[in-house]
């Protein structure tokens, strides 16, 4: 999943969220790699989704104080905010690289 949408073997990654400038195996150019927003907005409809009835479930079903029950809910939204990015951003990259999709220019429209 991390892994070079060319060959497949080589990673994308060369920081937390930074792509490489190239495949360290096949030598694909990712300088162009741009995902934008997309996986953040995944990410917050998936991480919301999951942490909101954790959240109800936390007060109402095991009656924590709320304080608890909101800390947990933070600590958990970070956490998988954090694990989360990284797949869902190498994964649009792909569908980006798989489709050939870039930026739209001027003579796209002409
Ligand atoms: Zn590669």
């Amino acid at each position: 999943m991390l892994r070079c949408p060319q060959c497949g073997k080589g990673g994308v990654f060369s920081g937390y969220l930074q792509f490489c400038d190239t495949c360290a195996v096949c030598g694909a150019d990712f300088k162009a790699a741009d995902a934008g927003d997309g996986p953040a907005v995944f990410v917050i409809l998936i991480v919301g989704a999951i942490v909101a009835p954790l959240l109800i479930f936390l007060q109402v079903g095991l009656d924590l104080p709320d304080t608890l029950a909101l800390g947990i809910t933070l600590v958990s939204a970070v956490a998988l905010c954090v694990a989360f990015l990284p797949p869902f951003k190498a994964t649009l990259f792909a569908l980006q690289w798989k489709h050939k999709a870039r930026e739209a220019t001027h003579e796209d429209v002409e």
